[in-house]
Order: C-alpha cells, then structure tokens, then sequence
C-alpha cells in the first residue's frame, strides 16, 4: 500500500509559518519590507496588544491589481525574481513569496489594496488560509494589511509568546532596524492607541536622532562622527560614536544595501579600531551602511536569520578598518572643548572639584548630571585623539613600573603595618599608603564603590535598605521600549530602596530613593541601571540584582575629584581592608596598585 500523499497547502504554509512567522515582530518586519517594496513613502504601522490581537501597516506604494491580490497569498507567488539568476541580483526586501501564504496561514487577515492605475479596490478575507472573501472597493492607491488574532489556530505558537512588554520591546527593535535603513520614508507607529513613533522623511543623521532622540539619550546625533569610504567593490558610509560617548548599551547596527544585519566579524573591526580608547564593558555607537553590488553578497539564507555573508569579508574588513581610523583620526585636529573632559581623569567625576565641606563622605550631586558624559568620564577616552597621530601617549604604563599584586601577596600586602600608616591623596583621586613592599596606590572611588556595593547587596537581600522619601516626586518619562524593562524592574529596585509607581503609560512617580544616594541624581542613576538592562535583557534576579547594587554605589561613592581629610582617608582605608576581596569593584576594575620599592630604587639609578 502506498503511504506517501502530499500535503494541502493550508498544512504547508502552517509548517513554512513555523519557521518565517515567528511573533508578532517577525510579522511585521515582513509586512514592512512588502511596503517598501512596493515603493512606499509613507507607512502607518498600528498595533495592539503588542500585535497579539492586531497588526496593521497601511502604506501608499503601488498597490496590487484583484488578481495579483489574490495570489499573493499562494505560496511561493512571488513579483520579485523570476528565475535562479535573479537571486543573484536582489534589490528587494522579500523574493521567497513565502511571507504572505505563511502570515494567512496562522492569522485572520483583511486586505485593501489599490494601483494607480485601477478606479477601484480590492476587499480580501482570509482566515487560515481560506478566502472568505473578494470584493470591489473604494480605497485609496496603495495597501492597507490588517493582521488580526496572530496565531489564532495555533494555541501551542500563542504560548509560545512573551509577555507583551517582550513582544513589544521585539517590535520596537525591528521598526529600528527598519527605519535606520530608509530615511527617505516616513512612518508612524501607534500601539494601544499611543502614537510612539512618528517619524518624518529625512536625512540619515535627523532620522537616527529622531528615532533615539525621543527616548532618555538626547541628541545622539551630536555624539557621531562620519564614516566614509569609496571604493570599486565597496562603499561605506554611516557615523560613529565619538569614543568618550561609549557606553554599556551603545546602539550598533550594520547594514547592507538597504538590509540590516548582524555581523561579529566586522564588528570585531570597529573594537579594534577603537581598542585602547574604551574600557572593558564600554561599546562605541555605530550606524555604519555597506552598498555593494548584490552578487557580491548572499542573503540567500534564512529569512529570519540577519548574518549576510560577504564575497571577500577580509577585503572589506580592510576597508573599515581604514575608514574607521581615518575618521577617529581625522578627529584629533578638532578641538576638543566639546568633549566637556575633566584633566586626566579616567574614572567618574559625579561632582567635580572643590567641595568644601570634608566631614564625613558626602555624596556630591551634580544637577547637570548627563548619563553619557558621566560614562565619558568612566571611559580612558583622553588620549585617544592622538593614537592615530602617532604621538606616544605620555601616560602609557609601560613608561612607569607599575607592579599589579598577585593573589599570593595580598597577605603580606594586608597586615597590620598598612593601618598604621599615614595615608595621603594624591590629585584628589587616589590614595598613597606606605607598604611592606613599596608605595600603594589606592583608587578612592573604586575602594568606596567597591564597600557600598557589598553593603546595598547585604541590605536588599534583607529587604532593609534605608529609602529617603522626596519632598517632590521625580516624574520619569521614557521611551516605550525603557518603559517596558522600568516596569519588569520595578520590584527590585524597589527593594534596593527606590519607591517607584507607574502613573502613566510611559510615565512613572518616583517619590522614595535609596538613602545613600541623595536625591539629585537618582534619576541619572535610574537610567543607568534600564540602559545597562536594555544591553543585557532581562537576566536573573541576582543579575538585577548586582547592576542595581552597581549603579547605585557606583554613583554613590567618593567620586574622583573630592578632596578628603587624612581621617576620612583613614576611614575609608580601613573600610576597603576589611573587604573580602580588595583587588578589584565589582565591574571588575582594578582597585589598587603597587609600585614596588625595587622599580623606585631603578627609578635613581
Ligand atoms: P515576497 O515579498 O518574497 O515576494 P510575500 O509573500 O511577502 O513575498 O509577498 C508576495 C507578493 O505580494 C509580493 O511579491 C508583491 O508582489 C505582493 N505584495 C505584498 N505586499 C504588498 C504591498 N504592501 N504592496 C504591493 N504589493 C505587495
Ligand atoms: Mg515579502
């Protein structure tokens, strides 16, 4: 007996669905590309419920004929390439005419569409991949996609889905990803009736402020510099972060004729280019267009995949990495008074100099306070101008001997000698102390971080950490996407001492902050603590956990800058000993260091 049968279409597109339509965003990303496919210049995207429930995109783009229409729907019906060759050459979004069949298969889909060249429209159902129906309508030139009940027929992919924040979040990416590519185009974004995005046609620098803009990092644009090269096989163009603007949650993005993509190899390009300027948990921003002629990439692989492969990666890897360094160096000859930089300071100033009152540690507020010009300060950005002009750095540590203790020297490098010793400050940043072996050098704010840390952790697992009530609540307005990961956070930094109420869709009350912190920057500190969760996700409570505790004492803490007394000095020495572990903060930066009494004897000889 014959047991082979083939499967009904509906069945297939199910299957093929599986694999294209993964959630609501992947939907959409396909929805999106037809339109700009179609030659749209105006697109309206309006969701609900995070897309579960609906997912729209009306565009004005050339519109389908009733025939085509209607085909659109079968699979692998296609307008895009007509033979093997053409796959070769795409300069389309779509080519596999999947998406459509795949989207019909697992949604109840409702679409208006309309040529110029047609009086009137087309009207088509479908649910499940089954016509319901074909009308004749009136509606204007261009296609207007209704997505209703994502995966209604297929309960086990509809649990499969994330919260609505997560969808939400998913969505917001891929509209990034979308609109960072066509500038030329504008688009609206509405979800549960909030218009979120509202993006006019533009150039590429306006499109990338207008789309971060809105969100707490204003004025990215200002933080870039251009990129640019020519050449027969590529060409290059975009901006880069201006390396005092690296952060832990910087915005990269690659993209090639017109399509985004991830891509680690040249990715590792860009850090080289910027190594020795950033420390270790520091990441440039990075917009950077790669348009080369289409046989000389393959998108061909799958559709939900974004890794392109390159004919000749390494040439190409030459290419940025030369275009790269020229616009790094091309830099150094502007001057540097916008780099709002403080001397040579590598670590955090959070208040400046000259604070007068010097009894106990006082955190110092700064009402200015900038989360990126507060990593700037983090980051060991000052001497990059010159590492592309050839000048030495001055400050190179191999020019002075520098000994790093070994864990096998700690014993002898903590003993009771070090507590009576006189401890003194150097530049109102470190911290000198005669040891057993030779002159210690101790970070202040480091050492302080490090004791405020391992205290915030001891005080939110035993939910006692000490909250100070504001006298007027701090309102926090965000962007859709930080309002989604404020609120999965909202019980543990409320834990850390925080008291954080959503008033407002993207709106939230903040009338308690932890005590260590004062009030001034708590806000400046909250938003640290959501751009470090957007890079990350959403990890484990002990994660949360640890980059709350880190912000809050990392802001907290005797920042660089601050001139102490000797009994301070005193103090926080005796506080940093007690440490179980001395060596490094808990962003694992190194806390202090020792000059050995040999390296200062070579120094005479
Ligand atoms: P692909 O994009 O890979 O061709 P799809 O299934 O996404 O496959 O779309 C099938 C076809 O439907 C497209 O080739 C195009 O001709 C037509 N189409 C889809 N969306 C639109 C739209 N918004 N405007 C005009 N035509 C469209
Ligand atoms: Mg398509």
């Amino acid at each position: 007996m014959d047991i082979i049968h083939l499967l009904p279409d509906s069945v297939a597109n199910q299957i093929a669905a599986g694999e294209v339509i993964q959630r609501p965003a992947s939907c959409l990303k396909e929805l999106v590309e037809n339109s700009l496919d179609a030659g749209a210049k105006h697109i309206d995207i309006i969701i609900r419920d995070a897309g579960r429930t609906l997912l729209q995109v009306i565009d004005d783009g050339s519109g389908m004929s009733p025939t085509d229409a209607r085909m659109a729907f079968e699979r692998h019906a296609t307008s895009k390439i007509r033979e093997a060759a053409d796959l070769f050459n795409l300069r389309t979004m779509g080519f596999r005419g999947e998406a459509l069949a795949s989207i019909a298969s697992v949604a109840q889909l409702e679409v208006l569409t309309k040529t110029k060249d047609d009086e009137v429209g087309t009207l088509l159902e479908i649910a499940g991949s089954q016509v319901l129906k074909q009308e004749v309508v009136q509606c204007p030139t261009g296609t207007n996609f209704k997505v209703k009940n994502l995966f209604f027929n297929v309960p086990a992919r509809r649990r499969f889905l994330k919260t609505n924040s997560t969808e939400l979040r998913n969505i917001i990416n891929e509209f990034y990803r979308i609109v960072l590519v066509n500038p030329q185009v504008s688009f609206t974004l509405v979800n549960d009736d909030e218009l979120l995005f509202d993006l006019s046609a533009s150039s590429l620098k306006q499109r990338i402020d207008s789309v971060f803009g809105k969100s707490i990092r204003k004025g990215l644009a200002s933080q870039l510099v251009d990129i640019k090269a020519e050449t027969s096989v590529v060409s290059i163009y975009g901006y880069i972060g201006k390396p005092e603007f690296a952060t832990k949650q910087a915005q990269q993005y690659f993209f090639v004729n017109g399509r985004y993509m991830r891509h680690p190899y040249f990715h590792k390009a860009i850090m080289t280019a910027y190594s020795g300027m950033l420390t270790a948990d520091q990441q440039p921003h990075y917009f950077i267009y790669f348009s080369l002629s289409p046989e000389l990439i393959d998108v061909n692989i799958h559709p939900t995949k974004t890794e392109i492969k390159f004919a000749d990666e390494q040439m190409i890897w030459q290419i940025l990495q030369a275009a790269l360094r020229e616009s790094l160096g091309k830099f150094n000859i502007v001057p540097s008074l916008d780099f709002d930089r403080e001397g040579d300071l590598d670590i955090p100033s959070y208040g400046g100099h000259n604070i007068g009152s010097v009894e106990t540690p006082q955190v110092r507020v700064n009402p200015q306070y900038n989360p990126f010009t507060e990593h700037a300060k983090r980051a060991n950005t000052d001497n990059w101008q010159t590492l592309y002009s050839g000048v030495q750095n001055p400050t190179d540590a191999a020019t002075y001997p520098i000994d790093t203790p070994q864990a096998n020297d700690e014993a002898v490098l903590f003993d009771d000698s070090l507590l009576q010793a006189t401890p003194s400050q150097y530049k109102d940043k470190y911290i000198l102390l005669p040891c057993q072996s030779g002159l210690m050098i101790i970070d202040q704010h480091r050492a302080h971080t490090t004791i405020l840390y391992k205290q915030l952790r001891e005080q939110m697992s035993t939910k006692k950490a000490v909250k100070q009530q504001v006298l007027f609540p701090e309102v926090l307005d965000l962007s859709a996407e930080d309002s989604q990961l404020l609120i999965q956070m909202t019980d543990e930094l409320n834990s850390a001492g925080f008291d954080i109420t959503q008033i407002a869709r993207n709106s939230f009350s903040v009338d308690a902050v932890p005590a260590e912190l004062g009030n001034n920057n708590a806000l400046a500190v909250l938003l640290d603590i959501i751009h470090s969760a957007e890079e990350t996700g959403i990890g484990t409570k002990e994660q949360w956990e640890h980059r709350i505790a880190l912000s809050l004492s990392e802001s907290a803490a005797i920042p660089a800058g601050k001139t102490m007394q000797e009994a301070e000095l005193r103090d926080l020495v005796g506080r940093w000993a007690e440490l179980h572990d001395k060596t490094f903060t808990p962003a694992g930066k190194r806390i202090f260091a020792v000059i050995s009494d040999e390296s200062i004897l070579k120094l005479f000889s």
